[in-house]
């Protein structure tokens, strides 16, 4: 651990003492801060967090002892490295002092070499997270164990465990780079801390804040009087994390999902606490993240579900369970169909329909997603090719197909398309394939060598979900995507805040660009009418169409070719 991120607490009566230790300190790269008395010293914990304290055994007033005493007795001090400076002859004070719970001594005269590295030992010791200075799991167990077993020393009221985690903490990583990930994971802890310290200073709660790992938090908050306070402190902790960040002359918006548990006779230990805290946090993040969650025994059978979607998902394709739905792409300025995107249905035998947005993450995770995924491309394809002959439709349509970075990464995939293409009789330029700006960053290189090769075999290029990560687009200027498609989230923004700049500025860059754009999530009159004024050229949404089954898909192609399609509204289907 590098000690300069350390903070240290100084406590000594004799001016002199203090100044000569602190400055040795000070010197050694440790942040220093000084108390005069045991009062103050007590003062300054509450108000700062110290990776340990050098505290003298004789003080007037308030002695050493006592302090320790005190130090000791309140929960988040409990871990608090305490390092007693005894006068060179007392090892009475010393015995007593280990007693109460010091962690360790030096002797005046301080032999400074000794002194320092026993600080070093304790404070990396505490400080297993060098990024936060924020205690690790372990410690976080401990505290947590250590409150189930002893209900006597809690607060009064009951206590709550918290999950945190930051929402789309990869993307913010992989599209800024790891050293702002830092900072926004230092940002985070200290919002939340901040945050913590005002719900206890209103609640007479105490809160203990850690990093187990990664882009992740725990709480432990004590004195709290039901389940609906603590839910209102995790609400909190949510809207402190939603004013955006400065990272790096940047502002960036950041969020967290929250779990949230509350103590119950059923929980003999932390890990079961955490578990259904985690649990809990899982919900938030499906129900849209940047929320909170408190658990509550149903959610146990969403994990059965999930559980029975990974299982189930190994024989759909076989069980013949899943299609494929076309959802119509609309030329904005003349309104004519362009093209369908292919979206995948699964209709299971006990759970109905799963949409993809629940089951696709469990495919990209257990790689189902590659044979799944080829079946949808063959699918779309062959059906295009069918509507061909049946429709003979003039300009030619187009099919989008989504590939997921899974699909991506298969080593295979440019000669599977190529296949796929051959065999389906189509030419290449007519499938446009839809990566999400999330699955280009996260392995840019390799992404950059398999678009460059669809690329040049003439297959179209389109980059989905664009905006939600952080990339500049003039970064994306190095993948050589033909159109980008505007996030819906985009489009629903407009709608209720009148709000077209950003669609205006993507629309700009990607012309500058020689990129096409196309929008999804078209619902309303209005949003089309934007969109056109804004020279966006593609479009699709509920406004037009939901993605349709085969046979309302083929009605839309009849009525195209009967020429009954008006404003690019097609009144057929549902899904
Ligand atoms: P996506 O690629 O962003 O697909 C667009 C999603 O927006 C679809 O959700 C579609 O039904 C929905 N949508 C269409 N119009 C509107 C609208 O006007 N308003 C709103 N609110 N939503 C609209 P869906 O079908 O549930 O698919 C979810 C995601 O699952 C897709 O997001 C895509 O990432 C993934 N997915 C679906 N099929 C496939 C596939 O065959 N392969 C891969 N790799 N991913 C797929
Ligand atoms: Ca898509
Ligand atoms: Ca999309």
């Amino acid at each position: 651990m590098n000690p300069a991120a350390a903070t240290l607490l100084v406590v000594d009566d004799d001016a002199m003492n203090r100044d000569v230790l602190s400055r040795r300190l000070v010197r050694n790269g440790y942040k220093v801060l000084t108390a005069e008395s045991g009062a103050r010293a007590l003062e300054l914990v509450n108000e700062h967090r110290f990776d340990a304290v050098l505290l003298d055994v004789r003080m007037p007033g308030m002695g050493g002892i006592e302090t320790l005493q005190r130090l000791r007795q309140s929960r988040s001090m409990s871990e608090l490295p305490i390092i007693m400076v005894t006068a060179n002859s007392s090892s009475d004070d010393v015995v007593q002092a280990l007693g109460f719970g010091a962690n360790d001594y030096v002797t005046k005269p301080i032999d400074f070499p000794i002194a320092l590295a026993r600080i070093k030992t304790h404070v990396t010791a505490r400080r297993a997270d060098p990024l936060t200075g924020l205690p690790n799991r372990t410690i976080f167990m401990d505290q947590l164990d250590r409150l189930i077993g002893r209900p006597h020393d809690r607060k009064h009221g009951t206590f709550a465990v918290y999950f945190v985690d930051i929402d789309r903490f990869k993307l913010i990583n992989d599209s800024l780079g790891h050293l702002a990930g830092d900072e926004v994971v230092v940002g985070v802890a200290r919002r939340l801390e901040d945050a913590l310290r005002s719900a206890d200073a209103r609640l007479g709660s105490e809160h203990a804040l850690a990093r187990p790992g990664g882009d992740e938090f725990t709480i432990l908050l004590d004195g709290l009087a039901d389940a609906a306070e603590a839910r209102e402190v995790g609400d909190l902790l949510v809207e402190a994390i939603g004013v955006p960040f400065a990272v790096r002359g940047r502002t960036i918006h950041v969020s967290i999902s929250v779990g949230v548990v509350i103590a119950a006779h059923r929980y003999t230990g932390g890990g079961e606490m955490l578990r259904d805290a985690d649990m809990a946090m899982y919900r938030a993040k499906s129900l849209g993240k940047a929320r909170c969650e408190v658990f509550d025994v149903s959610m146990l059978a969403l994990v059965e579900r999930r559980l029975r979607i990974e299982t189930d998902l190994r024989h759909a394709l076989a069980r013949h369970e899943l299609s494929v739905y076309y959802q119509p792409i609309i030329e904005l300025s003349g309104g004519q169909l362009q093209g369908f995107e292919a979206l995948l249905r699964w209709h299971h035998p006990m759970l109905g329909v799963v949409s993809p947005g629940e089951f696709m993450p469990i495919a990209e995770e257990t790689g189902e997603i590659v044979p799944i995924g080829q079946w949808v491309l063959r699918e779309a394809c062959r059906q295009l090719s069918a509507w061909d002959e049946e429709f003979a439709l003039q300009p030619r349509l187009t099919i989008n197909v989504n590939l997921s970075a899974r699909q991506c990464m298969q080593p295979n995939l440019v000669s599977v398309v190529k296949r796929v293409l051959t065999e389906t009789n189509l030419s290449p330029e007519r499938l446009k394939v839809e990566i999400t700006e999330g699955d280009v960053l996260q392995n840019c290189e390799a992404m950059e060598s398999i678009l460059n090769r669809l690329r040049a075999l003439g297959v179209q290029l389109q980059l989905d979900e664009f905006g939600v990560g952080y990339t500049a687009l003039s970064y994306l200027q190095r993948f050589p995507f033909h159109t980008i498609k505007i996030d819906r989230s985009f489009v629903a923004a407009m709608k209720e805040r009148g709000n077209t700049e950003t669609i205006r500025a993507i629309v700009a860059l990607a012309g500058a660009l020689k990129m096409g754009v196309a929008a999804e999530g078209v619902e309303t009159a209005e949003q089309l009418k934007d969109l056109q004024s804004l020279a966006c050229e593609f479009g699709q949404g509920f406004y037009f169409n939901k993605p349709l089954t085969l046979e309302e898909a083929r009605q839309v192609l009849q009525a195209g070719s009967l020429g009954s399609q008006r404003d690019g509204r097609i009144n057929s289907g549902s899904a």
